[in-house]
């Protein structure tokens, strides 16, 4: 079945990387009938959309505002990034709350903003390690997800990232049997059947047993995503 795979380049990239990252990417985009959706820093994401043009990948954000338009200074509007072609926009990882303190109702908000302007919602959700260890992931999970839901939210202009707090960006993996629990958790707990990703230090060497196990729609992949080999290899 064809998986999701969300490229997450943080704050990271530059035009030269993009030159040579996107004509790399060219041939597996075409031999794949996974969905890829790569997710550049906003400067780059209208030159991204003219090279990936023809190409079956989709342009996601990393963030936006709530509102259309307004006074609000260095803020970017999900109506603006569907006006230069993105089609999904990810809100509510897991940096953005720790670091930007956002709370689930802004992360609800924006999430409805992205589809009032027609785009999907990657929504990330997750637990800390601290809770993982106290034995309350799946509850503290389920609520973080049934709290930053809008109602908006359907299983075509959503999608759900698991990502545990202790392994992003950190080399840590979830083992595939906490990956299981916590998507069977989601699965049954979300009211309709939005896809379920997982996120998390995923790489090249683990990425096809991941996407194996049930209710793993697809995968989110930061620091990986950022070497073409390892992402060509997760691709395919
Ligand atoms: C992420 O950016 O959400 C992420 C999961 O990063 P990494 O794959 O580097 O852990």
């Amino acid at each position: 079945m064809a998986k999701i795979i969300v490229a997450n380049w943080k704050m990271n990239g530059s035009l030269a990387f993009m030159k040579t990252w996107v004509p790399a990417l060219t041939s597996d985009l075409a031999s794949t009938s996974n969905q890829v959706i790569i997710c550049p820093p906003f400067p780059f994401l209208f030159p991204l959309s003219a090279a990936l043009k023809g190409t079956s990948a989709h342009l996601g954000a990393q963030n936006c505002h709530t509102t259309p338009h307004g006074p609000f200074t260095g803020e970017v509007s999900a109506a603006m990034l569907a006006d230069i072609g993105c089609q999904a926009v990810i809100v509510g990882h897991s940096e953005r709350r720790t670091l930007f303190s956002e709370t689930n109702d802004l992360i609800k908000a924006k999430a409805e903003a992205v589809h009032a302007a027609g785009m999907t919602a990657i929504i990330c959700i997750g637990e800390s390690l601290t809770i993982r260890q106290s034995g309350r992931a799946i509850d503290t999970v389920i609520q973080q997800c049934q709290a930053s839901l809008p109602p908006s939210a359907t299983p075509e202009n959503t999608r759900v990232a698991y990502e545990p707090l202790w392994a992003i960006g950190t080399g840590l993996t979830a083992s595939l049997r906490e990956i299981t629990e916590m998507h069977q958790a989601l699965h049954a707990a979300t009211k309709v059947p939005i896809p379920l990703l997982y996120g998390g230090s995923v790489t090249e060497e683990n990425a096809t047993d991941i996407l194996s196990l049930p209710h793993v729609d697809g995968v989110l992949v930061g620091g990986a995503s950022l070497n073409m080999a390892a992402f060509q290899k997760i691709i395919r």
